[in-house]
C-alpha cells in the first residue's frame, strides 16, 4: 500500500514552528511521510499566525486556491491550526474557509489522527495520542539544535496582542517533563537547546520538588531552570526567547553570565515613550527599561542586544516616536525587528483606541528605524575584526560552512561538512551588515 504524504507550511514565530514540529511527530506515528510538494499530499496543513492581518490574508489566499486542488483530489484533507483557530471565538473566521476540513486551535493536535481517521477511513485509524499537545516529542530536522517550548499562552493583555486570545492564558509545562526533553535531546547530540515561551523568564514550575537542592539560585524558577539545564552534559550553547523586562530580576540576570549562556539577548521594548508604554499595556515605562539594559551591561558588557518595536501605535505622535528613536540609541541594541502598528480585532487597543497614525507616517518612522538600526549594525559588527567568535556551524554549502556565533551573528568560514552541528573558534577577517567572515581558529 503507498505510504500517505502530509504537507505543511508553518506561519509566525518559533513556537508555531516547534507546534509543527510536534504534529510532524503525529503525522509520522500515523506512518505519513512528507511531500514538499502539495499536490502530491494526502493531508495538507497550514499552521497559522495571527499577529498581523497580513498573515491571516494569507491563509485565506492559501485556501482559496487549495480548492481547486481539491476539485482534483477530492480525498484531499486540508487543516488549518494555530493562532487563527485558538481565536476565532464565535467561529467568523473558520465559516470563510470553506475549503478547508479541519480548523483546530494547537492544543487540539492530539485529536488529528482521531479526526483524520474519521474523514478518511483509508488512513491508520488511531485515537488520541496523549492529553497535552506539549508531552508530544517534536520531530527534529536537527539533530544538533533544538526549540523547547516552556509554557503557552499569556496572562498580560498587552492591547495590541492577539496572543492571550489565540493561545489563552498562561501554562507552564512541567519541570520534570521539560528536563527530560533536554536530557533526551542531548543524549541524541543535541549542542544547543532554545527554550521558548510567550514570557519565557516568568516560568513557574508546577512541580518545583524537581529543582536539585544544590540550585544555586532561590527566587526565580526561570533562573532555577537555566541553572539545572546547565548542569546537563552535551547541552552547550542555551537561547531563550522572549522575555519580557519586568521580569528580569536580579536572578534572571545573573544567569546571564552562566558559562552556556549565549552571548545575546532579545528583550521587546515596543516603545521609547512611557505614555505608549501604558496605552500598550506594557506595565514598566521607558526609565526601568534602561535601567534593566544598563544592569544586564554590567554583568555582561559585551552582550549583543536585539528588541521589537511598534511605529505608528494609535496617537503616537511624532514626539513620541523620537523617544522610540532616542532609546534605540541609548540601548545600543544589535539588531531590532521593527513592526509598523496593525490593528487586531478583539484586542483592547482595537475596542478603545483610534489606529489613527497614517500609513505613509507609519511607514516612514519604520524607515527611520530600520536605517538607524542598518547604521548601528554595520559599526557593531565591525568590533569583531581580529576577534574570536564561537560558530554553531549549521550549513555547508561549496566548501563554506555557515552558523550563527553566540551573538546570534552569522558567520562564514571555509570548511567541509563534518564541521555541521559543530560549535568552531572563527577568527574574523571581514564585517558586513548581516555577515560576518572569518577563517577557522
Ligand atoms: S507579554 Fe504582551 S506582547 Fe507578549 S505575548 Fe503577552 S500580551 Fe502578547
Amino acid at each position: 500500500m503507498a505510504q500517505h504524504r502530509y504537507f505543511i507550511q508553518t506561519f509566525g514565530c518559533q513556537m508555531n514552528k516547534n507546534d509543527s514540529e510536534r504534529i510532524e511527530s503525529i503525522f509520522s506515528t500515523m506512518d505519513f511521510v512528507e511531500t514538499q510538494k502539495p499536490e502530491e499530499a494526502d493531508v495538507i496543513l497550514l499552521n497559522s499566525c495571527s499577529v498581523r492581518q497580513k498573515a491571516e490574508d494569507r491563509i485565506y489566499g492559501i485556501t482559496r486556491n487549495l480548492a481547486k486542488l481539491k476539485e482534483k483530489n477530492p480525498d484531499l484533507i486540508v487543516c488549518v491550526t494555530g493562532c487563527m483557530p485558538g481565536r476565532d471565538k464565535d467561529g467568523k473566521m473558520g465559516e470563510k474557509l470553506d475549503s478547508v476540513d479541519l480548523f483546530f486551535p494547537t492544543h487540539d493536535m492530539v485529536h488529528l489522527p482521531k479526526w483524520l481517521g474519521e474523514l478518511n477511513p483509508k488512513l491508520r485509524q488511531m485515537e488520541d495520542l496523549e492529553k497535552d499537545y506539549l508531552a508530544l516529542r517534536p520531530t527534529l530536522k536537527k539533530t544538533y539544535q533544538a526549540f523547547v517550548t516552556l509554557q503557552t499562552g499569556c496572562n498580560h493583555f498587552c492591547t495590541y496582542c492577539v496572543v492571550p486570545f489565540s493561545r489563552g492564558l498562561e501554562k507552564n509545562r512541567p519541570l520534570q517533563q521539560i528536563l527530560e526533553e533536554v536530557r533526551e535531546l542531548a543524549q541524541n547530540g543535541c549542542v544547543e537547546v532554545t527554550l521558548l515561551g510567550q514570557i519565557v523568564n516568568h516560568y513557574i514550575a508546577p512541580d518545583p520538588q524537581y529543582f536539585s537542592k544544590s540550585n544555586i539560585y532561590n527566587t526565580s524558577d526561570f533562573a532555577k531552570l537555566l541553572w539545572e539545564i546547565h548542569q546537563i552534559k552535551g547541552i552547550e550553547r542555551i537561547h531563550w526567547t522572549a522575555p519580557h523586562p519586568i521580569f528580569m530580576t536580579e536572578e534572571v540576570i545573573d544567569a546571564l553570565t552562566l558559562p552556556k549562556q549565549i552571548n545575546f539577548l532579545h528583550l521587546p521594548v515596543q516603545s521609547g515613550n512611557t505614555q505608549i508604554l501604558q496605552k500598550m499595556n506594557r506595565r514598566h515605562d521607558r526609565d526601568f527599561y534602561l535601567e534593566t539594559v544598563k544592569k544586564i551591561r554590567q554583568k555582561k558588557p559585551n552582550i549583543a542586544l536585539a528588541t521589537d518595536i511598534i511605529v505608528g501605535f494609535c496617537g503616537e505622535t511624532s514626539a513620541q516616536f523620537e523617544d522610540t528613536v532616542s532609546l534605540y540609541k541609548e540601548c545600543d541594541f544589535d539588531i531590532s525587528y521593527n513592526a509598523q502598528y496593525s490593528s487586531r480585532s478583539g484586542t483592547l487597543a482595537t475596542k478603545i483606541f483610534k489606529d489613527d497614525v497614517s500609513h505613509k507616517e507609519k511607514k516612514r518612522r519604520w524607515w527611520v528605524l530600520q536605517e538607524l538600526m542598518e547604521d548601528i549594525v554595520l559599526e557593531k559588527n565591525q568590533q569583531y575584526l581580529n576577534t574570536t567568535v564561537q560558530v554553531l556551524v549549521e550549513n555547508e554549502e561549496a566548501g563554506w560552512c555557515t552558523g550563527n556565533s553566540s551573538e546570534m551573528k552569522c558567520v562564514r568560514f571555509k570548511g567541509d561538512a563534518s564541521l555541521v552541528g559543530t560549535i568552531v573558534p572563527v577568527s574574523i577577517y571581514k564585517a558586513g551588515m548581516w555577515m560576518l567572515w572569518g577563517r577557522k581558529a
